[in-house]
């Protein structure tokens, strides 16, 4: 008889500063789950922001989830490492004439949406849709600025993206199927200035190249889903099943942040707090 094969987890923090209660619950709920399943469970650094990635928070991360108990398989994936594989997709784009460059900063960006007046929408993160120019531009006018050398990022049509994707849904965990519309995110960055890639782009690729069947994350995550299973529609990546979890809140009720020194599982440690306290302050 075939066995099939055992489920895949993952944890993928960014090293842009310490690891927090909000980190520890994601990563202790995964490595439950994943064992409940008999499953694996993975690391990915996800560094692709270089400005802001440092390899001694990098360092710092393993050394805290190797205390908290996570016996993370090697090698662990560092998708600054694989911008040649970020590249390739991002040619399948190209070729598919999903993908347009766009030339405004981000401040330009900014002002180009503001100029549409109060009532132009907002994505999911309350950032204005993209307004520029540019996916209307003629081919000839995009070769012009491309050869300008200006600074370019990779924008996806998302009219058209959405249109060729069709209907999409993802599978929630206890909930089953969920309808959603990436068009409520305007058309993302897809590639970052001086980068082949973008959060989007890399998370649905190495989600598929290390076989993950089972993304559990944070709430704030769930509508970027709307995006991850059209990239993944478009470019003929499987489907997991997301479980997305809620928030590990500080005292005022807001978001743990990195900057947030006090929640650090850094300075938890310092303090005296086993790994069994930080699994019962996050209610595991
Ligand atoms: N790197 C992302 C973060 O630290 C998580 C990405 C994901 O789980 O899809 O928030």
């Amino acid at each position: 008889m075939m066995s099939a094969d055992p489920p895949v987890f993952r944890f993928a923090p960014s090293p842009t500063g310490h690891l927090h209660l909000g980190h520890a619950y994601s990563a202790l709920l995964n490595k439950q789950l994943a064992e409940e399943a008999g499953g694996r469970l993975l690391l990915r650094i996800e560094d692709i922001d270089t400005s802001r990635c440092r390899p001694e928070y990098e360092a710092a991360m393993l050394d805290d989830l190797a205390w908290l108990g996570l016996k993370l398989e090697q090698p662990v994936r560092r998708q600054s490492e694989h911008q040649e594989e970020y590249r390739a997709i991002l040619e399948q784009l190209k070729a598919k004439g999903l993908v347009y460059p766009s030339f405004a900063s981000r401040a330009e960006a900014k002002a180009l949406a503001g100029a549409r007046g109060p009532d132009w929408p907002t994505d999911p993160d309350g950032v204005p849709l993209y307004a520029g120019p540019e996916r209307d531009w003629s081919e000839a006018q995009k070769v012009e600025a491309l050869e300008q050398g200006e600074q370019v990022a990779w924008r996806l049509d998302m009219l058209k993206a959405a249109e060729m994707a069709g209907p999409l849904t993802w599978k929630e965990a206890e909930e089953g199927e969920v309808a959603c519309d990436p068009r409520d995110w305007g058309d993302v960055v897809i590639a970052r200035v001086g980068s082949s890639t973008s959060y989007h782009l890399s998370v649905v690729l190495d989600d598929a190249v290390q076989g993950v069947s089972h993304i559990v994350r944070g709430t704030d995550l769930r509508a970027a889903t709307a995006v991850h299973r059209l990239l993944q529609t478009l470019l003929d990546l499987p489907q997991p099943t997301y479980r997305h979890h809620g928030l590990v809140l500080d005292e005022e009720g807001s978001k743990l942040s990195k900057r947030d020194g006090a929640q650090s599982l850094a300075q938890l440690r310092a303090e005296g707090a086993t790994p069994t306290d930080i699994a019962s302050m996050v209610g595991l």
